[in-house]
C-alpha cells in the first residue's frame, strides 16, 4: 500500500501522439481490455464455447453460454454474488455486432468498431467488485461507455450510473441499446471522460476502462471522501490501480493486476 497525493499533470495520458501512443504499439481490439496471464500471452484466439450457427439461435443458447461465463468467472476469483446475478442477466450477445455474437460469452475482449473493444468478462467482474469491497457505492461514473455492456451491468447494481464515451458512434450506438434494453436510468454524455461528470459529481465510484499513462487528476478530484476510483495505468506494461480517497487531498493507492488496454485519448470525435 502506498499513500499518494493527486498527480500534478494529465499531458502524457492525453496526447496521443506521445509516449503514451508510442508505448501502446501491439495493442489492438482483440487483445485490449484484458487481463495480461500466462495463458493470455501465447494465446492466438478463443474458439467459442459452443457453436451456436446462426446469430438467431443464439437467444436459445444465450442462457446456458451465459451459465458457463459465470461458473468461468467464479473459477477465476470472482465472488461477489451481486455481480455474478448481474452479468447472468445481462445479455452480453446484443452488445457485439452479430457476426461475432456467438463469441460474446468466450474469455476475451472483441472488436466493436472504431478501433475499440467490449472488455473481457473477467475484467467487467473484476473492476466492479473493486469498487464494491466496503459497501456498494450508489453513485458510479463509468468512463469510456464503448458498446455499453459494463454500464449495463453496472445498472442491474448501482442505483445511479453516468458514463461518458469519446467517439460520437460509440455513444449513439450505446444509448440505442441501452434504451432497446429499457436501462434509461444509465445517463450518457458524449465529452472527454479525462475531465471526469463535474455537473454530477462527487461519484462513490468511478470505474475508468481506458488506460493511460497517468490517471487524470480531474477524476480523483470527483471522488465523494471515501470513494473508489478503478482505472487501467501505464503504456506498454499496464495495471489495474484502485485508488480511495480517504480525505480531501489524501488518497490511498493500490496496484493490482497486469492488464492491457485500449488507451485513454483526449478530446471528443464525432
Ligand atoms: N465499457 C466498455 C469498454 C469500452 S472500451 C465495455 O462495456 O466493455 C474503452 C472505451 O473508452 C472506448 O469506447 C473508447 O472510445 C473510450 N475512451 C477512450 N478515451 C476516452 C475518454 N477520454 N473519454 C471517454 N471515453 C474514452
Amino acid at each position: 500500500m502506498q499513500l499518494v497525493r493527486p498527480y500534478p499533470c494529465l499531458m502524457a495520458a492525453r496526447d496521443p501522439r506521445g509516449a503514451a501512443a508510442r508505448g501502446l504499439q501491439g495493442i489492438t481490439p482483440t487483445n485490449s481490455n484484458t487481463r495480461i496471464s500466462a495463458s493470455r500471452l501465447h494465446a492466438t484466439g478463443n474458439a467459442p464455447v459452443v457453436t451456436t450457427g446462426a446469430t438467431n439461435n443464439l437467444g436459445l443458447n444465450s442462457e446456458r453460454l451465459r451459465e458457463a461465463m459465470i461458473k468461468r468467472l467464479r473459477e477465476q476469483g470472482i465472488t461477489d454474488e451481486r455481480i455474478l446475478v448481474a452479468m447472468q442477466v445481462v445479455p452480453r450477445h446484443l452488445f457485439v455486432d452479430e457476426a461475432l455474437a456467438s463469441r460474446a460469452y468466450d474469455d476475451a475482449a472483441l472488436p466493436i468498431g472504431h478501433g475499440q473493444t467490449i472488455s473481457q468478462p473477467w475484467v467487467v467482474a473484476r473492476m466492479i467488485a473493486s469498487v464494491c469491497e466496503q459497501q456498494v457505492p450508489k453513485r458510479v461514473l463509468e468512463v469510456g461507455t464503448g458498446c455499453g455492456y459494463q454500464a449495463a451491468v453496472m445498472a442491474q447494481i448501482f442505483p445511479q450510473v453516468y458514463s461518458v464515451e469519446r467517439i460520437r458512434a460509440l455513444y449513439d450506438m450505446a444509448k440505442d441499446r441501452l434504451r432497446t434494453l429499457k436501462l434509461t436510468k444509465v445517463r450518457l454524455a458524449h465529452s472527454d471522460g479525462s475531465d471526469g461528470w463535474a455537473a454530477a459529481a462527487p461519484f462513490d465510484a468511478i470505474i475508468v476502462a481506458a488506460a493511460g499513462i497517468k490517471i487524470p487528476h480531474a477524476l480523483l478530484l470527483q471522488l465523494s471522501e471515501g470513494g473508489v476510483l478503478i482505472a487501467p495505468e501505464g503504456g506498454v506494461s499496464q495495471r489495474l490501480v484502485r485508488i480511495e480517497r480517504t480525505g480531501v487531498e489524501s488518497f490511498q493507492r493500490h496496484e493490482l493486476e497486469e492488464v492491457r488496454f485500449v488507451p485513454l485519448r483526449a478530446g471528443v470525435q464525432s
